[in-house]
């Protein structure tokens, strides 16, 4: 399990662990859309399995934002005198917005290795 966050998060192939999801040097730091390789280079594993397939990682990638933006929330309002300050939610969209190219990229990674083991 925490393996398979390791190779996740290194944006390998879930097949075989060599060949790169995305053709860009790490998930973690990129501005714009994200560059995703057809197939595997190494085991020619096929990562779009169908036309729409992503369209489900949208819905992690919504799980993850306000994941994200709650935690937010919960960090942020130590640092004010009331509870809900409304200050927070400035905070809050500048942390979804930043999360947000890191976001599209691990949605589908998350994607694809939830359904590596259907054969379609
Ligand atoms: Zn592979």
């Amino acid at each position: 399990m925490a393996n398979t966050l390791v190779h996740i998060l290194n944006n390998e192939c879930p097949q075989c662990h060599e060949g790169k999801v995305f053709n860009e040097k790490s998930i973690f730091f990129n501005i714009g859309f994200p560059k995703m390789n057809a197939s595997c280079s190494h085991c020619n594993y096929k990562f779009e399995k169908e036309p729409g397939y992503f369209f489900g990682a949208m819905y992690v990638n919504y799980g993850l934002t306000v994941a994200q933006a709650i935690a937010t929330y919960v960090i942020a309002q130590f640092f004010f005198p009331v509870a809900f300050d409304l200050r927070i939610i400035p905070i809050i969209a500048f942390v979804i917005i930043a999360m947000a190219s890191f976001n599209i990229r691990f949605s589908r990674l998350l994607w694809i290795y939830m359904f590596k083991n259907y054969a379609m």
